[in-house]
């Protein structure tokens, strides 16, 4: 079965095709500056060179109805007739508790999403509007809905909810809900196979380092705790986000400037972070170079950055009673030998031992750690669209995904 995977944005929306008979990547594309001017879409047939096209996309149905053509375009498409597409794969940011694993989209599914809405603002308005153009442009085709805050439904009371009045909670549904599932499960699934070992018998700490960054703790394949929380702004520094602060610097930071709530907000998520501390850049790899020429704010960046990765790995360990391996993943967990290396560094009392040579390996799956490591080290490079490709398979085969470990 071919398998159309569609991850919708505010303006811009990342596609796949993949034939999960033997789970090939067939093709890929992105398309920029939805409803703006130079819309854009860029499509790569694998092992073909790309094609980028400058068209008017006035929203997401006509975003969609291009993929849709470059998919079957004669000389850059994988399929002759959309008939061949199986199914097509949504990625949905937020299920609220309502879903633990990914499903078969319905009309009570798309309510249940709807009604999700206030706790994903930016993110499930565009994820639906790309169901509802490919529901329109594909009628009959089953799309299944993946959500990031799925595999985090495992977690356990103690770990998701907040110490404010429960009627917050009971009333408005805030609580800590996690973000990255996707992510952290495909990994996982990696982990369990590089080790030979079942997933039921591991604890795994799962680092996905990206520009956003989250931190899980996986018990027997049952997430235990995850460091972002009711919004994807909670737990490690990023990029562009500030993580765990105290929350009473909202108010302070907003009465000593003057600040209305919308500008404190875009601060914490647009403007801290390793951006915010070091003012150069979020990109770690402006950050690295910076640090070499002896940029002290950029070196403070890094080293807070590290500083709170280690934090949530010992937190994890404890939660846990121990770990047996730690995976790195995303952009920086992927290509960031240094930072792998500073985060890695002096844990040999817990067990922790990188080995700086087989760290020297940057985007491919590789055991990092020494022999003697009591805690293996694991370089895995995420793929949230072949998770979202698999999910989509095998629901629609009537397979029951194992997602969901209770
Ligand atoms: P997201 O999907 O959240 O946008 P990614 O997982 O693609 O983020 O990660 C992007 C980040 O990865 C970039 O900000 C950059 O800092 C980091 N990165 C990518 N390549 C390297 C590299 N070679 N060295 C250090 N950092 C890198």
């Amino acid at each position: 079965m071919k398998v159309l995977v569609i991850n919708c944005g505010s303006s811009s929306l990342k596609y796949q095709v993949l034939d999960m008979t033997n789970e090939v990547l067939e093709c890929k594309g992105l398309v920029e500056r939805i409803g703006m001017d130079g819309s854009v879409i860029t499509h790569e047939k694998t092992g073909i060179d790309k094609f980028r096209d400058v068209t008017p996309m006035a929203d997401h149905k006509d975003a969609i109805g291009h993929v849709l053509a470059a998919i079957q375009d004669p000389e850059h498409g994988v399929v002759k007739d959309m008939k061949e597409i199986g199914a097509v794969g949504h990625r949905v940011v937020h299920a609220g508790e309502k879903y633990a694993k990914s499903l078969l989209i319905t009309d009570d599914v798309i309510k249940a999403l709807e009604e999700c809405t206030q706790l994903a603002p930016l993110h499930n308005p565009p994820n639906l509007l790309g169901i509802a153009a490919c529901q329109e442009l594909m009628p009959g085709t089953p799309m299944v809905g993946v959500f990031d805050t799925a595999f985090h439904q495992t977690m356990p009371p103690e770990s998701y909810i907040y110490a404010i009045p429960y009627e917050f909670y009971q009333k408005h549904g805030i609580r800590r809900y996690g973000f990255h599932g996707t992510s952290h499960r495909y990994v996982a699934e990696r982990a369990s196979d590089i080790l030979n070992v079942n997933l039921d018998d591991l604890k795994l700490i799962t680092c996905h380092l990206g520009n956003g960054a989250s931190v899980s703790a996986i018990k027997r394949g049952r997430c235990i705790d995850t460091s972002m929380g009711f919004t994807p702004l909670e737990g490690l520094v990023m990029g562009t986000r500030s993580g765990d602060i105290d929350p009473a610097i909202v108010t302070y930071m907003r009465e000593c400037e003057n600040l209305d709530q919308g500008v404190a907000n875009e601060i914490l998520n647009k403007k801290s972070g390793v951006l915010g501390i070091s003012g150069i850049s979020s990109d770690f790899r402006d950050l690295e170079a910076a640090a070499e020429e002896g940029n002290e704010r950029a070196q403070l960046a890094l080293k807070v950055f590290a500083h709170k990765v280690r934090f949530y790995i010992g937190a994890y360990i404890a939660e846990m009673n121990g770990c047996d391996a730690i995976v790195f993943t995303a952009g920086v967990g992927e290509n960031d030998i240094g930072m792998r290396d500073i985060i890695c560094n002096d844990l040999g009392n817990l067990g922790i031992k990188l080995d700086v040579v087989k760290n020297r390996v940057r985007g491919k799956e590789a055991i990092i750690s020494r022999d003697d490591s009591a805690v293996k080290l694991i370089l895995i490079p995420t793929n949230e669209e072949l998770m979202i490709a698999r999910d989509t398979k095998d629901i629609v085969e009537g397979v029951k995904i194992k997602q969901n470990r209770y």
